[in-house]
């Protein structure tokens, strides 16, 4: 038994699989297992110190507090940032995006300069840039994906340039698994200027990633694909970004002095934080990140890589079968594809009816589909609890699918 299948006692789910009606859990880029430390944790909130934070003196309120902060510290050194400051909750990947967007279309930050995203993005990474784009009146430029279906990096320096003022990109492919050249973005977008937001919702909890090594001035991610719970997520910013970014959610707790006529913002992180945040969400993020780090980010990389290769190498000889290679890149964590002649839709019925979950569809990724000239894909994708038995089940599994429907 190697270290990964250890790891599956740290997720309650399979223990409380019935004998006999064991699932295959193969849509970990759709959400993540929960970690039992995370579920702790959150119960631990919900239960014994349930309060609201930076509400007042006393006992209850101030231990809530120290949680969340506490998890604010673990998540920066989680993605090496340098002030827990520059972390700011939110509700997700989604809401971290729009959040951003929001701001640089109000602030002073994008000004007449063009927007870039990538032919690869899920929605969440494309829509609040192109509005933010049609808002501020300036271009809205995609980097296209090659026929493979990965980022075209011969494209970058024609689109990205000196009239640019922000790329937005993912690090890793909800669709294709590819693994980004985030190296040869960010060199290129710095070059002209540019600042960088990246989209690490896929890649939190699959790849190591420093901000400072990195150079990203923005980066978002979920807390429920990195094991932790739904509803909240994390908005990176390099303090000075974050402090000229307006904010976006105006409301209680980020305000030092409101009157009629004006406000002055709290300093960070409270000024992005207005509302009653997931505080347990939070407490179960900085937990579930806390297991990742000593874990090993290097190993979950390896792990899930090893994973992807053996699952692409079984599908390839398939007849009929066709798979989202991005061959130039390293692929992590998720596996897409299409089987001649049967609907994604019907493969996974198929697959569910033997007890394998995944999904089928077009992930949120509708430009890089129609680039491809697919409407749609099976989807699987992994986590550190996924076995190489898993994925050997599932190639068995999909070649029965092939000869239901031949
Ligand atoms: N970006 C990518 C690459 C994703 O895979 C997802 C989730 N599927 C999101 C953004 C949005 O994340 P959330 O739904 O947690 O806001």
């Amino acid at each position: 038994m190697n270290r990964f299948s250890d790891l599956r006692k740290a997720f309650p789910f399979f223990g409380r699989q019935k004998e006999g009606e064991e699932r295959i859990y193969l849509d970990s880029a759709g959400t993540s297992l929960s970690l039992g430390c995370s579920i702790e944790a959150m119960e631990a909130y919900l239960n014994d110190y349930r309060a609201n934070i930076h509400s007042g003196g006393y006992r209850s309120s101030m231990q809530a507090s120290e949680a969340y902060e506490s998890a604010r510290r673990e998540v920066a050194r989680f993605i090496d940032a340098e002030t827990p400051e520059e972390l700011i909750f939110t509700a997700g990947t989604t809401d971290a995006v729009n959040m951003a967007a929001n701001g640089w279309s109000r602030g002073q930050l994008g000004k007449g300069k063009a927007i870039v995203v990538t032919q690869a993005e899920h929605h969440s990474n494309f829509l609040p840039w192109r509005r933010a784009a049609q808002e501020l009146g300036v271009p809205f430029r995609i980097i296209p994906v090659t026929e493979e279906g990965g980022i075209d990096y011969s494209k970058l320096e024609e689109i990205i340039d000196a009239d640019c003022g922000l790329v937005a990109v993912t690090a890793l492919s909800n669709v294709s698994g590819e693994v980004v050249d985030m190296e040869s973005v960010i060199a290129r977008a710095k070059a002209c200027g540019a600042r960088v937001f990246v989209d690490g919702a896929q890649a939190a909890a699959r790849i190591p990633l420093s901000v400072r090594k990195l150079d990203i001035d923005f980066l978002a991610f979920s807390g429920h694909k990195c094991y932790g719970t739904t509803g909240c997520g994390i908005l990176y910013g390099k303090r000075k970004l974050l402090e000229k970014l307006p904010p976006f959610r105006l409301g209680g707790g980020m305000v030092q002095w409101v009157d009629e006529k004006k406000a002055e913002y709290a300093s960070l992180p409270a000024r992005h934080e207005g509302g009653t945040p997931d505080i347990g969400g939070a407490v179960a993020l900085g937990s579930a990140l806390h297991f990742l780090r000593e874990t090993g980010m290097e190993a979950i990389y390896r792990h899930e890589c090893m994973l992807t290769k053996a699952c692409t190498d079984a599908l390839a000889p398939l007849a009929g079968v066709q798979i989202i290679d991005v061959t130039s890149r390293p692929h992590c964590g998720v596996v897409s594809f299409n089987i001649e002649g049967v609907h994604p839709h019907d493969a996974v019925t198929f697959l569910d009816s033997k007890g394998i979950e995944l999904r089928g569809g077009l992930h949120c990724a509708h430009p890089l589909h129609t680039a491809l000239h697919w409407n749609g894909s099976i989807r699987a994708s992994f986590g550190i609890y996924s076995t190489e038995e898993e994925v050997e089940t599932l190639i068995r599994e999909i070649k029965n699918c092939i000869r239901f429907f031949r």
